[in-house]
């Protein structure tokens, strides 16, 4: 049974990042194609005002919340999420328990080049996992049937979808069952940090939950993606005082 938690609509899994990467493991055995997002509060609020990404986050089958904001508003439930589980997280959780058990995985996002590094070190890190394909992210509607051909063929255990948000989540929803992967995680800019491209937030600003301030400094175009957070902030706490 899913527990979960409602911030803005959405429902979070209450789970933390061990449960969370067993649960994709177990993924592998039930049969069918499952879906994992990994929400934070921009995505959240994208979702008020998108349906068809609220639609897709309620049919998820995990959610998990990439993004300390969301932890905080779950502080306003009556069950609360634990810790943040942030997709880049989950997927190293995921390969250290895929490697020994030779489970495969493709890598499709990312600019040209992107996900083939990304591929090549994690090989290196994670000895026995198997990486069976890499395609960048960059596509015309034209591509999309030799991109599904391309990994049915290898029909993975795991597919990972970075080509941000809402891209990714639309991507995974309409496409996945074609693909043979067994599960799906969008998994936004992170073919980047494993290819060493973008460093993530030191662990400190980690540990404060001050990530999104550290790619703030480092990225200073995405103060207009971050604009909708303080109304996030918002949302949160009127909603639950009305
Ligand atoms: N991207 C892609 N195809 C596209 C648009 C974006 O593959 O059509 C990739 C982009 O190269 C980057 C990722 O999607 O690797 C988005 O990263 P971003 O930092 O915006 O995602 P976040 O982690 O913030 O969700």
């Amino acid at each position: 049974m899913r527990k979960t938690t409602y911030v803005m609509g959405v429902p979070f899994d209450v789970i933390k990042m061990d449960e969370a990467s067993d649960k994709v493991m177990k993924f592998f055995e039930d049969g069918g194609s499952h879906i994992v997002c990994t929400p934070n509060p921009e995505i959240v609020m994208a979702a008020q005002e998108d349906e068809k990404l609220m639609s897709i986050l309620k049919a998820a089958d995990m959610v998990v919340p990439d993004g300390i904001g969301v932890v905080l508003a779950s502080k306003f439930n009556k069950v609360k999420i634990e810790e943040r589980v942030a997709g880049y997280d989950l997927c190293h959780a995921v390969f250290e328990k895929m490697a020994p058990q030779g489970k495969t995985v493709y890598f499709f996002g990312g600019a040209p080049g992107v996900a083939h590094k990304a591929a090549d070190k994690m090989t290196k890190k994670y000895k026995g996992l198997k990486i069976v394909g890499t395609r960048n992210g960059y596509f015309t509607a034209a591509d999309e049937k030799e991109i599904i051909r391309e990994i049915k063929k290898h029909s993975p255990d795991l597919l990972l979808v970075g080509l941000g948000s809402p891209k990714q989540e639309k991507w995974i929803y309409e496409n996945l069952r074609f693909t043979g992967a067994k599960a799906a995680i969008g998994v936004g800019g992170s073919f980047d940090v494993m290819a060493g491209n973008v460093k993530r937030a030191p662990k400190a600003f980690q540990k404060l939950g001050l990530e999104w301030f550290y790619r703030l400094l480092c990225q200073p175009t995405r103060i207009k993606r971050m604009m909708k957070l303080p109304v996030f902030a918002v949302k949160v706490i009127f909603s639950k005082k009305g």
